[in-house]
């Protein structure tokens, strides 16, 4: 898969780094970022608001990820 720029709003989002985020990319070329914590926790937002500059449940990712991975 070809690597896909990051939407402006992203860059230096604590979620990079996080092991919670997928980054998903539309049918459009849109990269949204979906936190998979809220998959798990109601009360927790599955697309919070960009960039997040810190975050209680962020826990690092062990292995760096391409978009849509
Ligand atoms: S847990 Fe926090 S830092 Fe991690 S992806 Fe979700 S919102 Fe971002």
């Amino acid at each position: 898969m070809a690597d896909i720029p990051l939407p402006v709003v992203l860059q230096g989002s604590r979620c990079l780094g996080c092991k919670y985020r997928r980054l998903i990319t539309s049918g459009s070329g849109s990269v949204f970022l979906l936190c998979q914590y809220g998959l798990v926790e109601e009360s927790w937002p599955k697309y919070p608001s960009q960039p997040v500059a810190e975050c209680r449940h962020f826990q690092e990712a062990r292995i760096a990820t391409k978009l849509g991975e």
